[in-house]
């Protein structure tokens, strides 16, 4: 008597049962996997997918976590995803910085079935900007890492004009337990976080949804030996929250609701002993040295926002860059080829709406009126907080 083997799910049953099970993309917008899948399907032509592991945020590990711990699962993903948007090929972008993941990846190249799957690793553009999907998708075509102005979005026209499925590494490694079991991997929903700056044990942790921030500061974290002053849930992709907020599960929803965004859950700490503006200072400073240039409002917004930013911490700003503040962030969210420039607008007016009283006192005495406070600047490059997270998570990796 012969076993029959069951026949692999139909690319609509998969697409079907990735819809149930409510998997949304880890690479910091959280949108439903499955609707990606379907807006890839209805369009004519030669599909292809992209996996994107151009992680890039500052503190953000948990990419190059996935692909070099869970490389098999991101194959396995990739193979699931290709089937079901009907591409035969398949590109894992990754920065050229990226030297672990890559070996782990080829390696699951080499030992995973993947259904025939043309799989090509490419280690691509190293820059911040590379990780958005259609910047990569230009560096992919042999063109500056810059992002193309939207619609059309890559389902549509994507690399090379192709009907394009871009996807990141950790919402591929989490398809294959999704579209195995979707109604267990809904209630059982994991994530993962990259915990940084103020607290004792800082590195990358895989949590269920919906953790108070609370409690991965403390059960993970070690906790916060100066006590929190204030958290990042999402790095710089959305203002910070307060001690009084950190009953606050992670969940993009509850985070917006709290006046934030979990992003890709690069999960910055800052101690209680921190002065507010110093850090508000290092955020904006950030999105000023990373914009691209291509768009003049978001350019010369960045450099404004940093400047005034700037000046508020050292007591040098003039109560009129507040107004100009304002007038400068309105004006950036509504512009801009990707999100940098809203993101940049909506951190700065959260900053200044939650730290008004401490920017009062600053713009008063013309100076930090705490000189004890420390003045950390942790979105810098090479940041002592930058530095002992990287080495914290090369010790995870070993
Ligand atoms: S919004 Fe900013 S980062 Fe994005 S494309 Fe325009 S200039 Fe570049």
């Amino acid at each position: 008597m012969t076993s029959s083997v069951p026949p692999p799910p139909s690319p609509s049953d998969l697409v079907d049962r990735l819809q149930l099970s409510g998997l949304r993309g880890r690479g910091g917008g959280w949108f439903p996997a499955a609707r990606k899948w379907k807006a890839v399907r209805v369009e004519e032509g030669d599909a292809v997918v992209v996996a994107n592991g151009a992680e890039g945020e500052p503190g953000s590990f948990k990419d190059r976590y996935v692909m070099t711990r869970r490389a098999d699962d991101v194959v396995r993903g990739l193979s699931l995803a290709a089937r079901a948007v009907g591409a035969r090929e398949a590109i894992v972008f990754l920065k050229s910085s990226f030297d672990g993941p890559a070996t782990a990846l080829a390696g699951a190249l080499r030992s995973t079935e993947r259904d025939g799957l043309e799989v090509t690793l490419h280690r691509g553009d190293d820059s911040y900007i590379a990780g958005e999907e259609t910047a990569l998708l230009e560096s992919l075509e042999g063109r500056r890492a810059w992002p193309r102005p939207k619609p059309p979005l890559p389902p549509a026209v994507g690399l090379g004009g192709r009907p394009t499925l871009v996807q990141n590494v950790e919402t591929l490694a989490r398809v294959p337990a999704a579209v195995d079991d979707p109604e267990g991997f809904r209630a059982s929903e994991t994530t993962f976080v990259t915990l940084w700056g103020d607290v004792r044990r800082p590195g990358v942790y895989e949590v269920p949804l919906g953790t108070p921030l609370s409690h991965l500061i403390e059960n993970q974290g070690g906790g916060a030996p100066d006590g929190v002053g204030l958290v990042f849930p999402g790095g710089p992709a959305g203002p910070p929250l307060g001690p009084a907020d950190l009953h606050t599960p992670l969940d993009p929803e509850a985070l917006r609701d709290a006046g934030s965004a979990l992003g890709a859950a690069a999960l910055l700490v800052v101690g209680a002993s921190a002065c507010p503006l110093a850090v508000a200072a290092s955020v904006t400073a950030f999105f000023e040295r990373e914009n691209c240039g291509q768009c003049p409002p978001c350019a010369v917004g960045t450099t404004s926002l940093a400047r005034i930013f700037r000046g508020l911490e050292s007591g040098g700003a003039r109560p009129r860059d507040l107004h100009d503040l304002t007038d400068v962030a309105g004006f950036m969210s509504r512009h801009g080829y990707c999100a940098h420039c809203g993101s940049a607008a909506t951190v700065a007016t959260g900053l200044a709406r939650r730290y008004s009283s401490a920017i009062d006192v600053h713009v008063r005495e013309g100076r930090c009126p705490d000189p004890d406070r420390r003045h950390p600047d942790p979105f810098a490059p090479g940041s002592p907080e930058r530095v002992t997270l990287e080495k914290a998570v090369e010790e995870q990796l070993q």
